[in-house]
């Protein structure tokens, strides 16, 4: 069965019943009209829990197109997860993730796949040249964070991208080989390395609806990112231990100085001060800490990333309901 599909197209849907439709109209034209392709495409749709009727649209898409894959998570967990669904779902050569908002065009596929070919490479990535739509706050708190993560850590993952990438099915292989749980897969991918390069592109506003990454989940995404990727902010309970007892040692001399030579230091609001700042250095430490054993925890107990509620294809397919509760990547062959 693998080797019917050419391309998948995977996007994670929350919220999108505003957009879907016009969403997949554009992917599949930007397919059809790719030359030589012919009918060798999915789009692989996941279904992160959504509130409206992002569902019943999905439904009725794939009911309507067999191209057209439906997967209902049971409930939501997050951009990531549903993403890595549909990537451990989808059967294509090659594979295209993809917003389902339309903030990254379809119709650069063409480019990418020639890239691919031209270039020989196995990751074509977006990356962004202008964000229409987004609001300073995200602009700003974007671009500082890509910048403190190219600091932080070691592999190189390149400045203002998102998920929107075209991969070659080895490097999937390799990427869905990998079972943590704080997934920040654009990093993951760039971890494996092989051939990767970039495509400028203008990101454009959002076609329908709103962001589903309101401040507090972005700022846990950027944890995630950096917790997965570095151990450096551990080292800075070192770093910060020996800035302040330097601090200590200065003020030691100081004070035994004073007291040789008849000056005596008086009051106690400097020594509060200083309690005042290392506890602060020592709890933001504690902190520190906790977030990398509080992810250990939640590795150690081996849980499954998702659990799929249904997955709906055209019956040309074979099927035209599949239940299963673990990650199925057999949904040709109906379980139920
Ligand atoms: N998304 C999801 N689960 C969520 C939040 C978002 O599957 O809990 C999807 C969403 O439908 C979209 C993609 O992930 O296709 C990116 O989300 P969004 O556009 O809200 O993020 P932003 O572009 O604002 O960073
Ligand atoms: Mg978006």
């Amino acid at each position: 069965m693998t080797s019917q599909v050419f391309l998948s197209v995977v996007a994670p849907c929350f919220d999108e019943a505003a957009g879907l439709q016009e969403f997949y109209r554009r992917v599949s034209a930007a397919c059809c009209a790719l030359p030589g392709l012919h009918s060798r495409w999915e789009l692989v749709l996941v279904n992160d829990g959504s509130r409206d009727s992002t569902l019943e649209i999905m439904h009725r898409l794939a009911f309507d197109d067999p191209h057209v894959v439906a997967i209902n998570l049971a409930r939501n967990y997050g951009h990531q997860v549903a993403l890595t669904a549909g990537l451990q779902h989808c059967r294509g050569e090659r594979i295209l993730i993809l917003d389902a908002d339309l903030q990254d065009p379809p119709e650069l596929l063409a480019d990418m796949m020639q890239m691919m070919d031209e270039q020989d490479a196995d990751v074509v990535y977006g990356q962004r040249r202008a964000r229409a739509g987004e609001t300073r706050l995200k602009l700003t708190t974007a671009a500082l964070f890509y910048r403190l993560l190219r600091r932080l850590v070691e592999i190189d993952i390149p400045l203002d991208t998102g998920d929107f990438r075209l991969m070659s099915r080895r490097t999937l292989d390799v990427l869905n080989k990998m079972p943590e749980r704080d997934r920040f897969i654009r990093g993951l991918v760039s971890w494996i390395g092989l051939r990767q390069v970039p495509l400028l592109y203008d990101r454009e506003p959002r076609f329908a609806g709103s962001s589903g990454y309101p401040f507090l989940k972005m700022a846990r995404f950027a944890l995630d990112a950096v917790t997965s990727f570095s151990v450096v902010p551990l080292r800075f309970a070192s770093l910060a231990g020996l800035i302040t007892g330097t601090m200590g040692l200065l003020s030691l001399s100081y004070t035994v100085g004073g007291w040789l030579f008849g000056a005596v230091v008086t009051g106690w609001t400097s020594i509060a001060t200083l309690v005042l700042i290392i506890g602060g250095v020592q709890l933001v430490m504690l902190g520190v800490i906790g977030e990398y054993l509080g992810r250990l925890y939640m590795e150690a107990k081996h849980r499954p990333l998702f659990v799929v509620d249904s997955i709906v294809c055209a019956p040309a397919r074979g099927s035209s309901r599949v239940r299963a509760l673990e990650p199925n990547p057999n949904y040709a062959e109906p379980v139920v």
